[in-house]
């Protein structure tokens, strides 16, 4: 009888082990070829970039946008950078596709210039991989000059993880940067582990409230709670606070309310192509006028 349940647990064991292994390599294949495709990716020109708005509450005026990539397969298939993003920070790829980004940032920036939309400007997310590896003072130098775009015209936003891994090397380029005329902003700031010590000593200018504290907060008392402390923890440390994924009206009530400097969410826009954004850019001047 011992015998037939050790056999019975061993085959179960095995099938069990077959299911992780087939899981395993459904998985791997998968990465395998997105990280396999992304060089070519890049050669065949297949990213773009999309524009999401950023509100100042108190105007409710466009003051930025943050670019947000997007892979189109030739297959028509849009890959999620959730999903490419950690396959080209394992190859290493998301240097090249950091410095694309930046150019391609850049690049608009000019666009928008030559259109008379002055002082708006671009948020481009910055691994952190590529903070800590590369040279990414003078990618963004190179690209600010090539396309005589004001460095006050350029904000990065790197996560709380970024920011924590070599604390010391991060605050010399983040000074750098600041001393540029570039300012740089905690991307998902609660979702990661930050030190309240480390906070102090990061010359930045910007937290971004992640949507996971943003989303119940006209529910939830402690979300309330929550946010508001990370208002006043920003204004005190003389920083600017931007809301992250706002989706209702009653949520841009509660954040002004709360003084929240800035917001971004599908109540305003989703993320949307550089020419729909000059468009949008001319209509708000026009209701003005
Ligand atoms: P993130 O930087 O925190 O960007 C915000 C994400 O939330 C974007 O997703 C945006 O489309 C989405 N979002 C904005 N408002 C709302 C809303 O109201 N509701 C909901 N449900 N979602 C909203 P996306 O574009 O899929 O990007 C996901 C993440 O991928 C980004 O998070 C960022 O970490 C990374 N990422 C995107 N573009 C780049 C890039 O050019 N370089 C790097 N290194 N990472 C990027
Ligand atoms: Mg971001
Ligand atoms: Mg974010
Ligand atoms: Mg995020």
């Amino acid at each position: 009888k011992a015998d037939m349940a050790m056999n019975h647990a061993k085959s179960r064991g095995r099938n069990n082990c077959q299911f992780f292994a087939d899981e395993f390599e459904i998985l791997t294949s998968h990465r395998l070829r997105i990280r396999n495709n992304l060089k070519s990716a890049l050669e065949k020109n297949e990213f773009n970039l999309l524009y999401q708005p950023k509100i100042a509450l108190h105007s409710n005026m466009i003051i930025g946008v943050e670019a947000l990539i997007r892979w189109r397969r030739p297959s028509g298939e849009v890959v999620s950078p959730a999903e490419f993003i950690p396959a080209a920070e394992e190859n290493g790829l998301i240097i090249d596709i950091g410095n694309w980004v930046t150019e391609e940032a850049c690049k608009q920036l000019q666009r928008w210039g030559r259109e008379n939309h002055h002082n708006f400007s671009v948020a481009i997310n910055i691994s952190p991989f590529h903070f800590q590896h590369a040279d990414i003072l003078s990618t963004i130098t190179q690209a600010l000059r090539r396309y005589s775009v004001r460095p006050e015209l350029l904000e990065i936003e790197l996560t709380e993880s970024a920011l924590m891994e070599d604390i010391e090397h991060t605050i010399e380029i983040l000074a750098e940067l600041r001393k540029l005329g570039i300012s740089c902003s905690v991307d998902d700031f609660g979702a990661g582990y930050s030190s309240l010590n480390y906070l102090k000593r990061l010359p930045v200018d910007t937290l971004k409230i992640d949507k996971m504290f943003i989303d119940d907060i006209t529910k939830s008392q402690r979300d309330l709670a929550l946010v508001d402390t990370m208002i006043n923890l920003a204004h005190h440390l003389d920083m600017l606070v931007v809301a992250e994924g706002v989706e209702t009206e009653e949520t841009v009530h509660l954040l002004k309310e709360k003084r929240c400097d800035l917001a971004q969410g599908y109540y305003f826009s989703r993320p949307v192509s550089g020419k729909v954004i000059s468009e949008m850019l001319t209509t708000r001047l026009q209701d003005r006028a």
